[in-house]
């Protein structure tokens, strides 16, 4: 990786990234200072103007301001918590690759991103960095020279934040490949710097080859007008769109402020696809629910909410053996051919197969 520099796209300078601009916006009182920059050597801080203006600063309990602003909770690590929690490294192959499915990667092309989430689990690795020429056509040779890759993923960092030229770089190259025949790509720009989803933005991701986009998005108070026009001009340009959400403790470990965020997203015109269970990232712990806890909140989901509406509940099993549905199962098998059938209102019922 190399410093980032002209080939990420730089619309607007950011409003916040150090421990003083954030005492200067008085977001945090002056004896979290010491605190805050001791956790911003681990996961440097970014905080959007948009963000910014999301924020008040009598409010530092508020949904956003969680999710942005550091703490100095981030400074006590957890036994069991890892630097790498869901095994990204033991999969990567070569630099800008995860390879943890037969039929679909990870291409990293960039780990900056607009903000940094300070719950991110990937917090060890983020931060400024753009994958050199020479690994990014390693990285597309690796995918050309596998076959069996059907889906590519760009991740990162946020893949949005590179500017147009080296987007379509990108894209040009997957779009060329013949077994590739899904492009996605993870990205929170809509919600937290939506100025970046220009016509040019556009252009750059408009090719043959249908490119997905999944939307990361936490509460429903992210989905401001503006979020909402960004989302609209990508849906109106024929990208469907997912979510992906992770569950965080005061922020959305309720189900009422679950299902609001649910609804909007879907009056949106973005399909909820994953609510994550929070990775055992270090210095997250002050972010993480049980999994009773959010078994709890997407079963008072079910029934309740429309089909449309409802996320699959996911935990990512520490260490790199991939992800799992995490829901409460709603059927058990007996001995015979019978099976106990829970619905959504907690009545049991036989299925007889
Ligand atoms: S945008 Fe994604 S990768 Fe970047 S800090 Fe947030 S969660 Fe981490």
């Amino acid at each position: 990786m190399k410093p980032a520099r002209n080939l990420v796209q730089s619309l607007q300078p950011q409003a916040i990234t150090s421990p003083e601009s954030l005492l200067n916006a008085g977001l945090i009182p002056p004896d979290h200072l010491a605190a805050v920059s001791e956790a911003s050597a681990t996961l440097p801080i970014s905080i959007t103007s948009h963000i910014a203006g999301l924020i008040d600063p009598a409010l530092p309990d508020s949904p956003i301001a969680k999710q942005f602003v550091p703490a100095g909770l981030e400074n006590n690590k957890q036994d069991g918590e890892l630097a790498d929690p869901i095994g990204d490294i033991p999969h990567s192959p070569i630099a800008g690759i995860v390879h943890r499915y037969p039929d679909r990667v990870l291409l990293t092309p960039v780990l900056t991103c607009p903000v940094y989430c300070r719950f991110c689990f990937r917090r060890e690795a983020v931060g400024d960095g753009l994958l050199t020429g020479t690994d990014l056509d390693a990285a597309l040779d690796y995918i050309r020279n596998h076959a069996e890759i059907w889906e590519v993923i760009l991740s990162g960092g946020d893949p949005l934040i590179m500017s147009p030229r080296r987007l379509t770089q990108i894209i040009d190259a997957l779009d060329k490949i013949d077994h590739v025949a899904v492009i996605r790509i993870h990205t929170r720009v809509p919600v937290v710097d939506p100025i970046r989803i220009t016509d040019s933005l556009v252009t750059a991701l408009k090719r043959k080859t249908p490119v997905y986009i999944v939307l990361h998005c936490n509460h429903a108070d992210e989905l401001v007008l503006e979020a909402e026009q960004a989302i609209a001009t990508l849906v109106d340009h024929g990208f469907p769109m997912l979510s992906q959400s992770v569950l965080l403790k005061g922020i959305n470990d309720d189900p009422e402020v679950m299902a609001a965020l649910m609804k909007k997203l879907v009056s949106s015109r973005v399909k909820p696809y994953y609510l994550h269970h929070g990775d055992k990232a270090q210095g997250t712990s002050h972010f993480r629910t049980t999994l009773a806890a959010g078994r709890a909140i997407v079963a008072k989901l079910r029934g309740r909410l429309s089909g449309l509406c409802q996320p699959t509940y996911m935990l990512d099993i520490p260490g790199g053996h991939g992800k799992v549905p995490a829901a409460e199962d709603y059927l058990q098998a007996t001995d015979d051919d019978d099976w106990v059938v829970n619905d959504w209102q907690g009545n049991t019922h036989i299925y007889h197969d």
